[in-house]
């Protein structure tokens, strides 16, 4: 039988209790799972791609149906090399939406086999995001209920006042 395998893909700049609810989701729905980390030159991050995948992967332990990858260029592209049919997004507020939508469709129209398929956020995490969390990071605010603590320590490292 033929492996439904799904692309997660986002910046990810750093996970947080919100991407990794649609990971787990995510797995319970397809067989195989990648999340990959745009590196995209123009979004600079407060971690390095680098940083930012050993989070990750520090996070998520060892799953033989999830891979942690990098992708650079057309999104679409990569989810065809990596032979999967479907790109995977989570939507929070309605706010999400508007962006997603234009995406999809971009994505849709340059690579018709592939779907792009939404997955509502869990209510805790409903505002829960990377931006946010840095935010409160910054200000020295507690993020335990945010992030896994490998997360919390790299951001208080970033954020250590000097
Ligand atoms: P991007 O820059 O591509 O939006 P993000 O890392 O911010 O990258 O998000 C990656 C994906 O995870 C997006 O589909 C985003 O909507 C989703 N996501 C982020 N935070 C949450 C959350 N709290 N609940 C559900 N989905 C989320």
């Amino acid at each position: 039988m033929k492996k439904h395998i799904a692309v997660y893909p986002g910046s990810f700049d750093p996970i947080t209790y919100g991407h990794l609810d649609i990971i787990h989701r995510g797995l319970e729905v397809f067989d195989e799972l990648i999340v990959a980390v745009a590196r995209n030159s123009e979004k600079k991050g407060l971690f390095s791609v680098d940083e930012r995948l050993e989070m990750i992967r520090q996070t998520v332990g060892d799953n033989p149906r999830l891979r942690v990858d990098t992708f650079e260029g057309l999104l679409v592209e990569y989810v065809v090399a990596q032979e999967a049919r479907v790109i995977l997004r989570g939507l929070r507020a309605v706010s999400d939406f508007e962006y997603e939508f234009q995406i999809a469709q971009m994505n849709h129209t340059v690579q018709e086999q592939v779907e792009t398929l939404f997955m509502m956020t869990s209510v805790p995490y409903g505002y829960l995001s990377s931006s946010i969390v840095k935010e409160v990071a910054s200000l020295q605010g507690p993020i335990d209920s945010f992030v896994p603590a490998a997360v919390k320590e790299a951001l208080e490292k970033k954020f250590a006042p000097r």
